[in-house]
């Protein structure tokens, strides 16, 4: 075993193509002077993505928070019921949280990144968690009807780990108490159920290209839908909701991803599959050294889903060192793995006293139980077996 990493092994490290590519791409944009607002890269990244995704409806945006809250916004979920007068657009966006008084409601869970919910509570709706399976830390899907209110207007799961949701019974329970379903799809771009692409299910969903994401362009994201009058809508929300040289129709703002950023999606684009495969070799590693070991769980992984191994988390369940003990011991050798997610979403300070954490059990366990291990293209077969090495000690 080797002593403590001069450099620290971070828990992700972004994928950067060859330098000479992205310089490449450059000069047209200095050629014609045109740096952001719906650019040629723009639509050229937005034409190769929509194959890449297998999908017929994907709007770009700055970045993955922005789509998914922009999402929700486009799906009118905060519209009231039709009532005598109109409502004032601050009445249905404004609210503090826990200002939820004829809220409509959105079912959500918290075991997730802060952005998931922070969208939902920023369109003036209320998150309802429901809790997590102990298999994949997904949403228990078959739980999610006892939560359906007159107020609920959509479900947002998401597809934590990559690892993919229950898409055929939500879709089930929604169809039949007439949700939406906005997935959270941060952690799952390019994977695949049976063959069909993940951005196929629900109405929209949410993929974010941040730097630390199995694929970036730089900061960006997307939303992808099946329902074509959703894109001109998306468009004109995500550039401040106008609707033509004098017309804004909507309280939007600014959601656009720029010419850079496209020029980096577009460039790292090239690279995915064999950066995927890079990271595939080192998740089977960790697997085949971890797998087995008592008081150690891995995520239940699925014959029928393509994954991208974009995370390696590890669930240590009365293994012989806890969570903590296992984080620090990494941290000595300046390897620094994470604990997502902890804590759970509904503990969070700014949501204090609104909800009960102990009512979503799994995802509070799972949550002071779980650590991602390091994994990114470049990391070094070799550091995974010293990670494993240290573990097993
Ligand atoms: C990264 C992430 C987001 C936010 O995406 P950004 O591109 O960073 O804005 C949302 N949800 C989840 C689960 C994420 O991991």
């Amino acid at each position: 075993m080797t002593g403590r990493h001069e450099t620290p092994i971070l828990v992700t490290r972004s994928s950067m193509p060859p330098l000479e590519e992205y310089v490449e791409m450059l000069k047209p944009i200095w050629d014609s002077c045109w740096l952001t607002n719906m650019g040629e890269y723009h639509e050229e990244f937005k034409r190769q993505l929509k194959g890449y995704l297998g999908t017929s409806g994907l709007e770009l945006f700055v970045n993955g928070h922005t789509a998914l809250e922009m999402s929700i916004q486009a799906l009118n979920l905060t519209e009231e019921p039709p009532s005598d007068g109109a409502q004032a657009p601050w009445e249905r966006v404004a609210r503090t949280p826990g200002d939820w008084k004829e809220a409509g409601e959105v079912i959500t869970t918290p075991f997730s990144f802060s952005s998931t919910t922070h969208a939902i509570v920023r369109n003036g709706l209320k998150p309802v968690f429901w809790d997590i399976n102990d298999r994949d830390y997904t949403m228990d899907a078959g739980q999610i009807e006892a939560l359906i209110t007159e107020r609920t207007r959509a479900i947002v799961p998401v597809h934590v780990y990559g690892n993919l949701c229950d898409v055929e019974r939500i879709q089930e329970i929604a169809d039949r108490h007439h949700l939406k379903v906005i997935y959270d799809a941060a952690h799952a771009f390019g994977e695949a159920l049976g063959g069909t692409g993940v951005a196929n299910f629900g109405d929209i969903s949410m993929f974010s290209f941040h730097a630390t994401k199995v694929f970036h362009s730089i900061e960006g994201g997307a939303a992808a839908f099946r329902d074509p009058g959703l894109a001109d809508r998306l468009y004109q929300i995500k550039n401040f909701g106008i609707t033509g040289y004098e017309s804004v129709e909507y309280v939007g703002a600014n959601g656009k991803m720029n010419e850079f950023q496209a020029a980096m999606g577009l460039c790292n684009l090239r690279y995915l599959d064999r950066e995927i495969g890079k990271r595939r070799r080192l998740a089977e590693r960790y697997r085949e050294r971890l797998s087995g070991v008592s008081g150690i769980r891995l995520c239940e992984q699925r014959n029928d889903v393509t994954y991208n191994y974009a995370y390696m988390p590890v669930v240590f369940d009365g293994f012989r060192a806890d969570r903590d003990q296992i984080f620090a011991r990494l941290a000595e050798h300046n390897i620094h793995a994470r604990k997502y997610f902890y804590p759970c979403i509904n503990s969070y300070e700014c949501y204090r006293g609104l909800f009960d954490p102990e009512a979503t059990p799994v995802a509070r366990r799972i949550a002071s139980q779980v650590l991602t291990l390091p994994l990114y293209a470049e990391l070094p077969l070799e550091t995974v077996d010293e990670i494993c090495d240290l573990i097993l000690a």
